[in-house]
């Protein structure tokens, strides 16, 4: 259910684990072993992990912008840059490093992107390759989109705040 948001933080550059078939036993094992926060629709699975001491974010699973921004405003991340060096395979979690042109196999990248694109990154362990394309382009649009959420959703808890402080008076 959240493979999509996994995708676009692994791009963003957050060391992301989606694992799909895993019971939730198994699951809040690796999140508290590895301190990560767990992100999840599942109410119980919540629970279950801040019971347990583990960080844990619910979302809702319905909108993955939305969800993209709560997971991050909840971890403490106002601001995201797109930075293709500090990027993470969105197929598998792998770092990416920068390919000599060439090295790159030209066979695994469309013709038309040889002609006109110089530089490429390859997933140390899937070996998938990735380009300054179209793909990027509107992941850099829809990073301005998150950061005008983001500064919002900050604005908003610093108003919430300020109200919280008044009520203590
Ligand atoms: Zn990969």
């Amino acid at each position: 259910m959240l493979g999509t948001v996994a995708r676009k933080l692994r791009i963003f550059g957050f060391d992301t684990l989606y694992i799909k078939d895993i019971c939730d036993n198994e699951l809040l094992e690796i999140g508290i072993e590895q301190r990560r926060i767990i992100l999840t629709c599942d109410k119980s699975l919540f629970k279950q992990a801040i019971k347990k001491g583990a960080s844990g974010v619910l979302l809702k699973g319905v909108d993955e912008n939305e969800d993209l921004v709560h997971v991050l405003s909840a971890s403490g991340v106002y601001s995201i840059n797109f930075d293709i060096c500090r990027s993470r395979c969105s197929v598998c979690n792998g770092s990416l490093v920068k390919k000599k042109f060439s090295d790159v196999k030209k066979n695994t990248i469309p013709a038309g992107v040889i002609l006109y694109q110089k530089e490429f990154f390859e997933c140390v362990n899937c070996y998938n390759m990735y380009w300054d394309g179209n793909h990027f382009s509107r992941i850099r649009s829809l990073i301005n989109n998150l950061n005008i959420r983001l500064r919002n959703s900050k604005e908003r808890k610093s108003i919430e705040t300020v109200d919280s402080v008044d009520c203590i008076h």
